[in-house]
């Protein structure tokens, strides 16, 4: 049996994977927005439950 867990790893800004093992699983952030508030911010890939490390620090700069 296989969930589906893995279409949702993935970052919400660039859309790449941060399951384990992808490289940028170590650093991603679990975004606590659900998808609905996801598309409301106009995220590019809403269904994605985390940011990685590189958009998380790109979003830092434009919000500070
Ligand atoms: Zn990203």
């Amino acid at each position: 049996m296989r969930r589906n867990m893995k279409n949702t790893e993935v970052c919400n800004e660039c859309g790449r994977n941060v399951n384990l093992g992808s490289g940028l699983f170590v650093n991603r952030v679990l975004d606590m927005d659900d998808r609905k508030t996801r598309k409301e911010n106009n995220k590019p890939f809403p269904k994605g439950n985390y940011i990685c490390r590189e958009c998380e620090e790109k979003l830092n700069d434009l919000r500070w």
